[in-house]
């Protein structure tokens, strides 16, 4: 059930979308970089901080709350989306859930206020969701005196401009053998490699991150050491939200430019709304837009209460989780094909904004649980539940 409060925060978020992030899209787009001041002006307004809790300097957001202003945000911009999603999602959330009181204090305050930027480092050249073969090793320095880290990361969002790495790495061989640190992005021996000439998501910051012997503070440990998994999936169900509602964002944008566009594109003497093929389009669109919009909200709120969502199955929330994400990708990615189609030539130039959305929604199938492996845990967790297994 939604409140005024909720609605009142997307309203905030669309104004600030409206004004500060649509007129410059095309540019950061075409430049590949978004402009520090648009993340102080979102630290200003309290945007890097939506999942902090109140008492660590956040504005404390429940998750249907934090997915409504980051969907009006990702709608202004995808990129944008995609690097406020990372670190409001999967670096606040591990920091909140696991961190020690010292961890907390000394982290969750400069993310809420922007001092710092988030980035969340799993994913490595070869290995991503298959996490028993990441490599990147983390080797007890001795005497208690921490950890040294080394190996590289791949496609690391906001991996340059970010100030706190958290990292997955290796620290035994079996299958517990992974766990999660928290990294100084100024930590020598962090290095970023390069930038990637990414499809979409043109104007995030996607960059490969070598490790070389970089020296870890006992307190670099994130939880328990083995507590890897835990960590990464119990981070990665706030992120995976965070990009169904990134992708909700790239399928309301193309939606409204297409029905724009469709009532100012004449052809045969009328618009291209009175065609009953661009109708007919036009309501698939807002038809899986609603879809995507309800699940993300009603998985959303049942997240937030930590108890899976009634009459749903499967019944586990990872499921129902991953059930939204694939949900709201694959509905981004039709609709900006249609909306592509829509404009018909035009819709395939670069000078419009419905080719970007496209080349950003493909993105959001593969991020943070690619399709296939979030249906793959829904089918078990299916089976499991169906008592067949
Ligand atoms: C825009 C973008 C931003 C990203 N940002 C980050 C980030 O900030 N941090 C980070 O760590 N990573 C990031 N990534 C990486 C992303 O998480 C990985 O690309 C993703 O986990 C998939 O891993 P992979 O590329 O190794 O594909 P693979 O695991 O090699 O998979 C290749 C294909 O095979 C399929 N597949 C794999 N295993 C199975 C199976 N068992 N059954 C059926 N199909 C299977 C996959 O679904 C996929 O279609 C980002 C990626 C993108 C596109």
């Amino acid at each position: 059930m939604l409140t005024a409060e909720h609605l009142e925060v997307r309203r905030l978020a669309l104004d600030l979308a409206r004004g500060e992030v649509r007129p410059h899209v095309e540019e950061w787009d075409r430049e590949r970089r978004i402009p520090q001041g648009v993340f102080d002006a979102m630290a200003e307004l309290g945007f890097l901080g939506m999942r902090v809790p109140e008492a660590h300097g956040g504005l404390g957001f429940d998750l249907p709350t934090y997915l409504m202003a980051l969907e009006a945000l990702a709608w202004g911009d995808a990129s944008l989306g995609l690097g406020l999603a990372v670190h409001n999602g999967p670096v606040t959330r591990a920091l909140d859930a696991y961190g020690s009181d010292a961890q907390k204090e000394a982290w969750l305050p400069r993310l809420a206020s922007g001092d710092l930027l988030g980035a969340f480092a799993v994913a490595e050249g070869a290995a991503g969701g298959d996490l028993d073969s990441l490599a990147v090793r983390a080797v007890p320095a001795g005497d208690g005196a921490g950890w040294v880290l080394s190996g590289e990361k791949a496609w690391v969002t906001n991996g340059d401009r970010c100030g706190l790495l958290l990292v997955l790495a290796r620290t035994g061989d079996e299958g517990d053998g992974l766990s999660a640190f928290l990294v100084p992005r100024d930590a020598p021996g962090v290095q970023v490699m390069g930038r990637e000439r990414t499809m979409g998501f043109s104007a995030a910051e996607i960059v490969t991150i070598r490790f070389d012997q970089v020296a870890l503070s006992p307190e670099a440990l994130l939880g328990e050491e083995g507590d890897g998994h835990n960590v990464a999936a119990d981070a990665a169900s706030v992120g995976r939200l965070g990009v169904a509602a990134v992708a909700l964002g790239i399928a309301q944008a193309a939606y409204e430019h297409a029905l724009r566009y469709a009532g100012e594109r004449e052809q045969f003497g009328r618009p291209l709304h009175d065609f009953g093929a661009i109708q007919e389009k036009l309501a698939g669109m807002a038809i899986r837009i609603a879809q995507a919009r309800s699940l993300i909200l009603h998985v959303a709120a049942a997240a937030e209460a930590e108890a899976p969502a009634e009459g749903i199955h499967p019944a586990g929330l990872r499921a129902q989780v991953a059930m939204a994400k694939v949900t709201a990708s694959e509905a981004a990615s039709w609709v900006a094909d249609e909306a592509v189609q829509i404009y018909g030539g035009y819709g395939y130039m670069r000078d419009y904004p419905v080719e970007r959305l496209m080349r950003d929604a493909k993105g959001t199938e593969i991020h943070e649980g690619s399709s296939e492996l979030l249906r793959m845990w829904i089918a078990l967790d299916a089976v499991g539940d169906s008592g067949l297994s």
